[in-house]
Formats: C-alpha cells, sequence, structure tokens
C-alpha cells in the first residue's frame, strides 16, 4: 500500500479522534521512525512515552517472538509461567510494600481498578483528583481527568463524585477532602496537560494527609514510570511511596498491558470476580514487558535518563535564553516540556519536515519523551533543529 492509500482507508473508516499528522509510519529502531517511503525521524514522542527501550528493541522482540511460539492467550483463571515471571521482576522494583497486582491492558484501566479498590477498601464514595490531572478516558479515569475539553460532552456520564483541586495546593487538598472520600488521585509530573513537576514537599503532605483521614493514596505513573524521569518511578523523587500506583505505556514496549499495584491489604479488599480483564496477564504481553525490565536494567536505563534529560534540558534552557519565544523549560529526567509565549502547531509541523516528531501539550507546549535510547548526537540534532524552527517563528512575529 502507498501513503495515499494508507490514508485514504484510515481517514474513510477509522473513528475521527485522533488529531493526525500526515505521516504513515511503518517501521522503527531505537529513537528512529521511518515513513512508508522511508524517511528517518528522530522520535521525541515515543508514541506518547511507550517506547522507552526505544522501537523494536532486539531482546523484547525475541522475547515476543518465542511467546508468540508457544502460547498467545491464557485466561487469569490459570496460572502461566511468563506471568509469574513477570510479576517477580515487577514487584522487585516498585517500591517497598506494593506488591499486589492487578494486569490490564492500558493506562486507563489500571486506573479504573485503582479507583475500585479505593472505594471497596474505604467503603467511601469520592475521589479528590487535581486540576490539570489526566488519567484517561474510560469514564471512571475520565471522571477524574480534569480538561473541560475532555468531559463536556459526557456530562452525565461522568462521576459527579470527583472533586478537583489545584495540583501542588496542600492547604486546597486537605480542605476537599471529606469523611466520604476514598481516594486522592495525582500524577507526580502532570503530563498530558504539558509537564507540570510536583513542587517540593507536596507529596509528602498529601501522604501524610491521607494517612490521617484513612484515604488511600493513589499515584498515575502511567508516563512517568519505568525511569523516564531519572528514576524508577517518579514518586521516588520525593521518597514517597503510594497505596495504590498505576502504570502502563513502556511497561511493554507497545504491546498493551496495564497494571495497578497496590498494598497487599488493600488489593486483598477486591474479591473474585469484582475486576477482571479477559487479556489481563496476557503471555506475550507479559513476556514483553518482563524484557523491558531486564533491558532498563541491564542497560542503566534510568541513569541514561538522569543524565541525557540533564544534558538535553541544558540545551533547552539555552535555546530559552536566546530565545525570547520561549518561556519556560521544565521536567524531570527525558520527561521535558518546553513552553512557548505562542501556539507550537507550526513548530511541530515544520519539526516534522525536517525529520524530527515533537508532542504537544496543549497550544502552547511542546512536550519532550523520546525513548530512553537516544544518544546525546540525536538529541543535540533535535536541539538544532528545534533553535533554527524557533529562529524562523521568532521573525515572523
Ligand atoms: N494516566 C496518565 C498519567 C497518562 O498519561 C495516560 C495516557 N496519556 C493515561 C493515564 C491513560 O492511558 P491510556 O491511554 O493507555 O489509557
Amino acid at each position: 500500500m502507498n501513503e495515499s492509500e494508507i490514508m485514504r482507508i484510515e481517514d474513510s473508516f477509522l473513528a475521527q479522534v485522533y488529531q493526525k499528522f500526515a505521516v504513515c509510519v511503518t517501521s522503527g529502531r531505537g529513537a528512529v521512525l521511518y515513513d512508508v517511503n522511508g524517511r528517518e525521524y528522530i522520535d521525541c514522542m515515543g508514541g506518547y512515552g511507550v517506547s522507552i527501550v526505544g522501537h523494536c528493541h532486539p531482546k523484547v522482540v525475541k522475547a515476543i517472538n518465542e511467546q508468540s511460539e508457544r502460547l498467545l492467550s491464557c485466561h487469569g483463571s490459570f496460572y502461566n509461567d511468563k506471568r509469574a515471571e513477570l510479576l517477580e521482576k515487577l514487584v522487585k522494583i516498585v517500591p517497598e510494600g506494593l506488591n499486589s497486582v492487578f494486569l490490564s491492558n492500558s493506562g486507563a484501566e489500571s486506573v479504573e481498578c485503582a479507583l475500585k479498590i479505593a472505594a471497596k477498601y474505604t467503603g467511601r464514595k469520592e475521589v479528590v483528583s487535581m486540576v490539570r490531572g489526566y488519567h484517561g478516558k474510560t469514564l471512571g479515569a475520565l471522571s477524574a481527568t480534569w480538561n473541560p475539553k475532555y468531559r463536556e460532552s459526557f456530562k452525565g456520564f461522568v462521576c459527579s463524585n470527583f472533586k478537583f483541586v489545584p495540583f501542588g495546593k496542600t492547604d486546597k487538598i486537605e480542605e476537599a477532602i471529606s469523611d466520604e472520600t476514598a481516594a486522592v488521585i495525582v500524577e507526580p509530573i502532570q503530563g498530558e496537560s504539558g509537564v507540570y513537576v510536583a513542587p517540593d514537599g507536596f507529596l509528602k503532605d498529601l501522604r501524610e494527609i491521607c494517612d490521617k483521614k484513612g484515604v488511600v493514596l493513589i499515584f498515575d505513573e502511567v508516563q512517568t514510570g519505568f525511569g523516564r524521569t531519572g528514576k524508577m518511578w517518579a514518586c521516588q523523587h520525593w521518597d514517597v511511596t503510594p497505596d495504590v500506583m498505576c502504570v502502563a505505556k513502556a511497561m511493554a514496549a507497545g504491546i498493551p498491558i496495564g497494571a495497578t499495584i497496590a498494598k497487599e491489604d488493600i488489593m486483598k479488599s477486591l474479591g473474585v470476580g469484582e475486576h477482571s480483564s479477559t487479556f489481563g496477564g496476557n503471555p506475550v504481553a507479559c513476556a514483553a514487558a518482563s524484557a523491558v525490565i531486564d533491558v532498563i536494567l541491564g542497560e542503566s536505563l534510568v541513569e541514561r535518563a538522569r543524565q541525557l534529560g540533564g544534558f538535553f534540558r541544558k540545551a533547552l534552557l539555552e535555546i530559552q535564553d536566546r530565545h525570547k519565544i520561549v518561556r519556560e523549560v521544565r521536567g524531570l529526567g527525558l520527561m521535558i516540556g518546553l513552553q512557548s509565549r505562542f501556539d507550537v502547531y507550526n513548530i511541530l509541523m515544520k519539526g516534522l519536515g525536517r525529520g524530527l516528531i515533537l508532542l504537544y501539550s496543549g497550544r502552547n507546549i511542546i512536550r519532550f519523551l523520546p525513548p530512553l535510547v537516544i544518544s546525546k548526537a540525536q538529541l543535540s540534532k533535535v536541539a538544532d533543529t528545534l533553535e533554527d524552527i524557533l529562529t524562523e517563528e521568532e521573525e515572523k512575529i
């Protein structure tokens, strides 16, 4: 199929819910994607943070191939070797005390489970979520997602017992918590809304408040997890452990998987049949996730994210010094946001034209979520290309 055929078919038959870029991506390796015409792009989007170990990492591909020869499906009502292998590895790398896992297929599903656990464990009905928070678009997760753009059309469907409080404002959160609050849900670094890092002390305050009031503290690490921010989990920057952690995205390098990881006594509140997923704990996904953990540890990708993140952030800060169009650069590790004073759409389009895939957050923020295997040379090229584009954009003002 050629480019125009692919685009015509997708435009005709696929639900029109994604803002499309006119590139047909057909293969990838490391931090590079190739389109159907063989054009090369440095991938700073990483599938919204999925491709932590890079595209088609050979060890992950091998694990998927081997497992797909043996068994493609195994329902959770049976035991499976690859699932057990993954669980053992996962529980070893998550913050201590989180040792009970529900396996699902996406970030939103990992949040759905977290909300249900909190409701069941506490017997309460309300949830406190953050202004600018993003937790997915299924109805439970959407109820915890702040952006009115995503919620407005579903007013009657999203739960009304979710309160939104300003991210980082401890006193407001304390005020919002009532005797009916089951959970507080928060991203340690808000990703979708534009890379806003939790202010120092905030997560610790939340931990204390939740402990005092018997509220379940949920950290949504769907975007920040698996080394992205220069620690295995973003909450480790502040040494705070939640009661429940949601993960997905990078977990199996692109094979759908999500996990809700809780303290055992909290997870235990869910009885048999109260939550399940046909595909949850799928052996191919588990084999891929198991290989991803091996690669992250074996290639020291967490440390690499920290080092390369420092390098790239410095380059962006220098660009900020030279270009008034840049308002702020923020983030941790290789999760970085560059806030412009203007709409970034043209910058994204020009990036594509020059072999650079960037990601937006809202209208004026460029978000960088590249694979952690990206090289310094590639990051320098990204910074140089971006600076060229910013120079051109500034000349137009
Ligand atoms: N939580 C966070 C923090 C996310 O960033 C996302 C996805 N951007 C989700 C949940 C939802 O994940 P998914 O799209 O896999 O349902």
